[in-house]
């Protein structure tokens, strides 16, 4: 049996019970060296085979799978965040269907989410964005033409920008050109949750790349863009859920 787990965004404490209840009790664990928390490992058993898929092509993780899948052993496939973002984990569980291998999947953290817990930010504001977008800018891996930037910026939502931050000059140009005014509120958090390691830049659309660039930060970061980030509270309307003059289901109007 094999199970895909969501590792969550970095602070060892932010994998789910289920995710350290299975991580615990692998015989086998594949995890995403680049971007796991290798303190992750800790919870693994003493005698567990660990492996760095960062070092490792795609048929030699299916060969350490298909070995312990042999041997009756259980596989821990650790993926950074939640493994249905970016985690290249489609094309594993096609093979692992394929071969007949069975699996189950345990969501994690992302690190958009734990962006927000650094930021304390709430992406979606009454009156400024109901809407988040994730993303990522086209660079060595294209995005479809239809998903640009540049078109999905049009439409003023919160962005999440994954795997952009090398790029972050590109999607300055991609979303001043989309027509975000240059004062847009942005940040690039680094290493979300990671004790001892989070860093948060915030900026605006025309500062960013050069506050980014002084402070050698260039992956493990995501950009956050919109107006949600923005210190005007002014601009926002209160929550209509605490709202006295809103009635849902739990509870009446008062006039
Ligand atoms: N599945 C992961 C994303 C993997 S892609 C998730 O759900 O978070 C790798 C990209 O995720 C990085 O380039 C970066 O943009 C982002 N990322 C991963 N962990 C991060 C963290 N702790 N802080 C900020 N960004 C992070």
């Amino acid at each position: 049996m094999v199970h895909i787990v969501g590792a969550g965004p970095g602070d060892p404490e932010l994998i789910t019970i289920k995710g350290h209840r299975l991580l615990s009790e692998a015989d086998v664990v594949i995890y995403a060296g680049s971007l796991v928390n290798t303190e992750l490992l800790k919870f693994c058993k003493p005698d567990a085979e660990i492996y760095n898929s960062a070092s490792m092509m795609f048929e030699e993780i299916m060969f350490v799978i298909a070995q312990a899948e042999r041997a009756g052993k259980t596989t821990v496939r650790l993926h950074t965040g939640d493994p249905s973002l970016y985690g290249a984990i489609q094309e594993q569980m096609d093979a692992m269907t394929a071969r007949g291998i069975e699996f189950d999947v345990t969501p994690g953290v992302s690190s958009f989410l734990a962006a927000a817990a650094a930021l304390k930010q709430e992406y979606t504001l009454p009156g400024i964005s109901q809407t988040v977008i994730i993303t990522r800018r086209g660079g060595r891996t294209p995005v479809p033409d239809n998903e640009s930037l540049k078109k999905l910026a049009q439409h003023r939502t919160t962005l999440c920008i994954f795997l952009s931050t090398n790029l972050l000059a590109e999607v300055k140009q991609d979303l001043l050109s989309a027509g975000f005014k240059s004062s847009t509120p942005v940040a690039v958090v680094y290493k979300a949750s990671w004790p001892n390691e989070e860093q948060i830049i915030r900026g605006r659309l025309d500062n960013i790349v050069e506050l980014v660039k002084a402070s050698n930060i260039e992956r493990t970061a995501i950009i956050i863009v919109g107006n949600c980030l923005s210190t005007k509270q002014e601009a926002r309307q209160m929550t209509k859920l605490y709202s006295p003059k809103f009635s849902h289901t739990f509870r009446q109007a008062k006039d």
